[in-house]
Order: C-alpha cells, then sequence, then structure tokens
C-alpha cells in the first residue's frame, strides 16, 4: 500500500478526503479530491501540499482535474492554486468575485502570510504564484456547477472573510465549509471555535451565513480544520452558540481593561471547565486576538 493511503481516506462517494501535514501551524490541513471523470480538487491547502495532491491522484488513478476551488484565499488554503494551475492547464480555478484579484496578483497574499508565519514563509508553506487569467473562473452566487452529474452549488459564505465561499454537493448533502463554520478543536467529540482570524471577521455576518448553511440541511460537513462531521445540525447549532458566547466574553473582558494573556486564560479555564476540551493554545489565541482586533475595529472598546 502505498504511505500516502494512510492519509487519505474516502468520506463519501467518491469523495477523498486528503490529511496534509502543517508543521507551523500544528496541525493537519484537509484537502479534498473528488473522483470524477476530470476530477476535482477542493480546498488545495498550501503549495507544500502540492506533492501529496500529486500522490493522492495517482493512487485514485486521476490524471487531470477539471476544477481546483479554494474557499476562499488565505494561505492555508488557497496558497497552491498558482503552482497547481500551471501542473494542470486544463483545470480552472473557481474563486469569489472578491478574491480573484488576488489570485491574479497574490503580492498582498504574501505581504500578509510573510506577516504572520514569517518572511521566509515559503520554506514552511510553499511558494504562493499566480494564477494566469484564462484559468480563473469567477462564479455568481449560487451558481451550480455540474462535473459528470455531480452538483456543486458554489454558496457565498462571508464572515469568517468577505470571500469566503462554500461548496454544497447536492449528490451527497455535504458542505465542504472552509472556515464558515469555524474550526474545530481536537478533542473526542468536535468542538467548533469561532474563526475569527483578522482582518475579514465580521462576527453578525458569520451568524448570519452559519444559518443560511443550516437551512440548507446539510448530512456531512467537510472541515478543512478538523474532520467530517455527520449529523451536522447541532454541530451548527453549537458553532452558533460558540461564537456568541465567546464573542460576549471576550468583550465582557476587554471592558474591564484585563490584558490579552488575561482573556487567553479565561477562555482556556471556560473551555475546559464547561466543555472538558483543552484548546491548543494557538487556536486559543489566534481566535481571541481576532476578537480583539474585531471589537476595537468596530470601536466598540
Ligand atoms: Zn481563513
Amino acid at each position: 500500500m502505498p504511505e500516502i493511503m494512510t492519509r487519505m481516506k474516502e468520506v463519501a462517494e467518491k469523495i477523498y478526503r486528503l490529511e496534509i501535514p502543517i508543521p507551523i501551524m500544528n496541525s493537519v490541513f484537509g484537502v479534498y479530491l473528488i473522483k470524477e471523470s476530470n476530477g476535482i480538487l477542493i480546498e488545495p491547502g498550501p503549495s507544500i501540499a502540492v506533492p501529496y495532491i500529486q500522490e493522492g491522484m495517482k493512487a485514485l488513478g486521476m490524471r487531470d482535474l477539471a476544477y481546483i476551488i479554494p474557499t476562499h484565499m488565505h494561505v492555508d488554503h488557497a496558497g497552491s492554486i498558482g503552482t497547481l494551475a500551471h501542473l494542470f492547464p486544463g483545470a480552472k480555478v473557481l474563486v469569489h468575485p472578491q478574491g480573484a484579484k488576488h489570485a491574479l496578483d497574490p503580492s498582498r497574499l504574501i505581504e500578509s502570510t510573510r506577516i504572520v508565519w514569517g518572511v521566509d514563509f515559503e520554506s514552511d508553506l510553499g511558494p504562493i504564484v499566480p494564477v494566469s487569467k484564462a484559468q480563473i473562473r469567477v462564479p455568481e452566487n449560487n451558481e451550480v456547477v455540474t462535473v459528470n452529474g455531480r452538483e456543486l452549488q458554489i454558496i457565498f459564505a462571508p464572515g469568517h472573510a468577505p470571500h469566503q465561499m462554500v461548496i454544497f454537493d447536492r449528490s451527497v448533502k455535504g458542505i465542504f465549509c472552509g472556515d464558515a463554520l469555524g474550526l474545530l478543536a481536537q478533542s473526542a467529540n468536535p468542538f467548533p471555535l469561532p474563526n475569527t482570524a483578522p482582518p475579514g471577521f465580521d462576527q453578525d455576518i458569520y451568524l448570519q451565513t452559519m444559518q443560511k448553511l443550516r437551512n440548507l440541511k446539510p448530512r456531512i460537513l467537510f472541515y478543512s480544520h478538523g474532520g467530517v462531521v455527520e449529523e451536522p445540525d447541532g454541530l451548527i447549532s453549537m458553532a452558533a452558540e460558540n461564537t456568541l458566547t465567546f464573542g460576549k466574553m471576550v468583550l465582557q473582558a476587554l471592558k474591564e481593561g484585563k490584558a490579552l494573556e488575561e482573556i487567553i486564560q479565561i477562555m482556556r479555564d471556560y473551555i475546559l471547565g464547561n466543555f472538558g476540551v483543552r484548546v491548543l493554545e494557538s487556536d486559543l489565541s489566534m481566535f481571541v486576538s481576532g476578537y480583539v482586533f474585531y471589537f476595537k475595529k468596530k470601536g466598540m472598546v
């Protein structure tokens, strides 16, 4: 059995989840391959994912890609789209209207990646290169892309970032949710944390999007940060509840003049005490500092 098969699993009909280790982020990232004639790649990940994707495709007997679809233009989800577009010149890269300019000219994405992951981020995440205009396709909200009879509905899902979209696979009633429904903490049971990454996070819009996605009555959620969730209704409720509750707590602590470290401590204790979940330090500081940025931006503190 090739080594790649230990990282890859069929999670729904013809949908394979490939787990890419990203040591600098202390986690794995879930890339999804759909095995239709001319395959579909959802959430391609950073460029260090490319050799894994090639191996995975080989193991599945997939020779080409019709579509490459990142849910949004953050490096962990979309850093590899330029590299992959070069490797698969027949593929179209589907990006949100507000993400298209970053696919064509990734200089701002490179700049923000440098700020977060260091000037030499390429050694940890791989390079970020442009996609040619001819390969970029900008869908409309709710547009349905059909491959071999399989219908993928592209739904704009702002809140985490204004240019976030999700992909609803009608054949399995599954949502490739990107960061629109939070990220799942590593715990015995899936526990959703708000993904508040600055500068694009907007809590009100995030919650509206969650409701909109719940109304689709999905049967399965395909997370990128986290695994695959069946019977998602309760999980989406919990994601919305956590977003509201954690937001209120961070805001209250900020109003009381607490420092970032103290607020992180409060949230760490609260989540462990109430849910028995020990959240990764990097996830804790991400969502707390994201909220702090957001409440300050809104002028609420
Ligand atoms: Zn993101």
